[in-house]
Formats: C-alpha cells, structure tokens, sequence
C-alpha cells in the first residue's frame, strides 16, 4: 500500500476527501469560508428542492427508512412499481427498472447481456462503470476513438465479416462525463441497425437535462430506433436523490430481473429515495422548460470561457471542462480558484487520460447569473496570473 501511494503521490495524483457542509447547493462552506460550488452534479438543484426534502420526510414517516430485502425478496413495494411507471412514461418506453446506484446498473446489465462469444465496442471516454461492465462479462470489448463514426463503422465492419459467432454490443455514453460532449446517437443508432448490433446508452447527464422535456438524447431518436437501444439514466444527478433505471422493451426488463446480479444481491431503494425521485418528476412535468434554462446559462458561461480565452474542449452541456493539461498545474489552479472563494475540482488521470488534466465545471439551474459573474471574474484573474491566458 505504502509503495503504491507513494508513486500516486510523486505523479501529483494523490486523492483525498474534504468534508463540505452540503455539497449540493450552489453557495458551501469549508472551514468557515463560503465557497461558490461548481463541482456538483446537482444539475437541477433538486437535491435540496422543497418538494424533495417535504416527499421525502412524509415517505420515511409513512414506511420507515429502509425496505429490508431485495426486490425480488421482500423489498418490492408499491412505491417502486409507481416510480418505474413514471420513469418509463417519462421515457417514451415501455418499461423502467430500477437499480440502486448507477454504477450497479452498468456493471450489472452490460454482465448481464454480454459474455465471452460476445463482442463489445465502446467508445474510449466511457464512464468507468461501463468499462467495469465489458471487462466483467467476460465479453472481447475493444475500444473506438471518441465519437468516431468511421473508426465504429471500421470496427463493425471486422466483426460482421471475422465469421464471429457471437453477438455485438455498442455502448456509449449520450454526455461524456469529464468533456461534457455528446455521442452521434443518430449515427450511431443507425449503424447499430445496419451491422444489427445492440446499442446500450448510458444518458446519467442527460436525463433531465437534455433533451425534449429532460427526456434525455435517445428520446430524440424516431420510434423505430427504440426496439435495439437499452437506455441507461441515473437518480443522483439531474433528479437529486441516489439511485438508477435502465428505460426500454418489457423483454429487456423481464431479462434483467432474472440474469442481472446487482439488481438480484442488493437491497432495494428505500422509501425516501424514491419518494423524491417521485418528485423530481413532478418538478420536471410542471416546469419543462427548466432543462432549457439550465443549458442557457451553460452556453452563457461557456462562450465566456472561450471568449476569455481558455479551451473547453467540445463541451456543448452543461458539463464544462477547463483543460490544463499537466496534474500539477491543475492542482495549482485549482488551489488558487478556491482561497478566491470557488470550489472546482481538479480532474486527473486515471479519471481522464494523462495529459489531460483539467478543472470540470458543472453549472446547476440553481446558480444565478451573479454567481457565474462571480466566477468568470475569479477564473479570468486566476488563469491570467497562471499565463493560461
Ligand atoms: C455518475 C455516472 C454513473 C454512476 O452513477 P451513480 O448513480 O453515481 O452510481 C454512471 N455513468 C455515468 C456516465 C456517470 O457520470
């Protein structure tokens, strides 16, 4: 352990954790200093919504605080069924399960569908638990480079003429986590349809966030795609509790209930969760234009980065990243933004590829337009004491 951190320390890659106060609201604190807060996935700023924390409370007092079993034991509730109702109306789908964290449901359903006649091609800037799925199933998972229709198509290619007797997978992310951009989904619907290969999306930053109503980005796709597209959204971020669905066909869900092991060994979602997820969704319903607004003040605060000077890579959400390049000079900046009262997290290899460091800025709808004058004038000093710009 020792020899291990000792080289994650030397390469500036040491990670620690720093208790906030919330780390959910636009405005923290650490240590006494108020921090503006552009680091959390909060994108809604549902997590501490009224209606949340009011749904939320009643649920604990009506059926307690945690559900006691899996669903398929005794933890199956009403509660669960009427929320995966919601969610797949929400969807346009058929059906919605539910998992208990976003990271179980990748892990669990690519496991599940996927084995080892199988092939899997994955886009190179997937989130880690996609990854963590492909190598669990024991499937041949190759990757594509970001976003690259010809490198996928070249890749689909080889797999339908190699005589290979297995079936083929594609998975992507919709928003890329770290660079905030998005898949070609259409494309790359369409040449799943064509190679007649299972397409699975991983939407956790844009349900809620993009798409018509929130819907998310495989919503925007015609009908006719959805037969082939298992989608994948998650609970903690745009809709501010903790948990996840996968949205699709009724034989999708019948299948995941029986062969995927994170939903089958694991607790089920308690009560209060899901009361306030219930209520993200009514949130959602009664005001959709809130995801518009939110990607408004994204644009907004992008152009100005760019204006100003900086490289935010091919963000086009509101996901925004900074890039630096070497860890330590991040780190640096990142230092320097929070003793001047922001709080963005630096983003390091193994979490990006090395090299390209960066500060990731995700902007609530929570955030005023003050707040974000606020930031672009810290960010602007700071990045010019550093010659960023
Ligand atoms: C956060 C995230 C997950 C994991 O979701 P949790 O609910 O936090 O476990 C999965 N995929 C992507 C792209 C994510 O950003």
């Amino acid at each position: 352990m020792q020899q291990r951190l000792h080289a994650i320390r030397h390469r500036h890659l040491f990670r620690q954790l720093s208790p906030l106060s919330h780390g959910s609201t636009p405005w923290i604190s650490v240590d006494g200093h108020k921090l503006l807060n552009l680091s959390s996935n909060n994108y809604l700023g549902f997590a501490d919504h009224p209606h949340l924390k009011q749904a939320a409370s009643a649920a604990i007092e009506q059926y307690g605080c945690g559900t006691g079993s899996s669903r398929l034991i005794a933890g199956s509730t009403f509660l669960h069924q009427q929320l995966e109702a919601r969610l797949a109306a929400f969807k346009g789908h058929e059906q919605a399960l539910l998992f208990t964290s976003g990271y179980q449901a990748n892990v669990g359903i690519i496991a599940a569908l996927a084995g080892p006649r199988d092939i899997i091609l994955s886009d190179e800037l997937n989130h880690a638990s996609l990854i963590d799925g492909c190598r669990l199933s024991g499937a041949q998972s190759r990757t594509y480079a970001h976003c690259s229709l010809i490198a996928l198509q070249q890749q689909l290619e080889e797999c339908s003429t190699s005589g290979q007797r297995g079936l083929t997978f594609v998975v992507t992310d919709s928003v890329f986590s770290m660079d905030g951009d998005l898949a070609p989904l259409a494309e790359i619907a369409a040449l799943c349809e064509r190679y007649q290969a299972f397409l699975i999306v991983d939407e956790a930053h844009a349900s809620g966030c993009l798409g018509p109503a929130g819907r998310g980005l495989v919503a925007q796709l015609p009908q006719s795609a959805h037969e082939n597209i298992l989608t994948i959204s998650t609970l903690s971020k745009a809709f501010g509790s903790i948990g996840a669905f996968m949205s699709g066909t009724t034989l999708m869900k019948d299948f995941l209930i029986n062969v995927a092991r994170p939903f089958i060994f694991t607790t089920s979602l308690p009560p209060a969760d899901l009361a306030a997820s219930l209520a993200a969704l009514d949130l959602l319903e009664e005001d959709p234009d809130l995801p518009g607004r939110l990607q408004q003040k994204a644009a907004f605060f992008r152009t100005s980065l760019q204006q100003l000077g900086f490289d935010t890579l091919a963000s086009a959400t509101h996901i925004i990243p900074l890039l630096i390049g070497d860890a330590e000079r991040t780190m640096h900046m990142a230092a320097h933004l929070r003793e001047e009262g922001l709080y963005a997290v630096a983003i390091r290899p193994p979490t990006v590829p090395m090299g390209a460091s960066r500060l990731r800025f995700s902007l609530m709808a929570s955030h005023t337009d003050e707040d974000l004058f606020f930031a672009l004038d810290i960010i602007k000093k700071v990045g010019s004491q550093m010659g960023l710009v």
